[in-house]
């Protein structure tokens, strides 16, 4: 008894980690809206399956997957993605292929 559903709003006291998890939740959030494209050749949409793949290997600077694990400045990872297409990992497979 005596619990509070209502809590006062945490987070002003612990900055820097408030800080840093929205940075990634907004990193998130922007790979979430670029998966909703689709796979670029197949249209396939389960997000599970889908990847940022550079358009031009000489642009790349950084794989998005990394930069949201290494919690990059969104950014960065919005220049980056800006040079990506959206692909499912079967095509992305087979356009490497083309590559080599
Ligand atoms: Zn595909």
């Amino acid at each position: 008894m005596g619990r509070r559903t209502r809590r006062p709003t945490r987070g002003r006291t612990q900055n820097t980690t408030h800080v840093k998890l929205t940075a990634r939740a907004e990193v998130d959030l922007l790979l979430m809206t670029f998966r909703q494209q689709g796979c670029y050749f197949c249209r396939e949409m389960h997000h599970a399956c889908l990847s940022a793949h550079h358009r031009r290997k000489e642009e790349k600077r950084f794989t998005i997957a990394d930069a949201r694990q290494k919690g990059y400045p969104l950014e960065d990872v919005k220049r980056e993605l800006a040079k990506c297409m959206c692909l499912c990992l079967n095509c992305h497979s087979k356009l490497h292929e083309l590559e080599r």
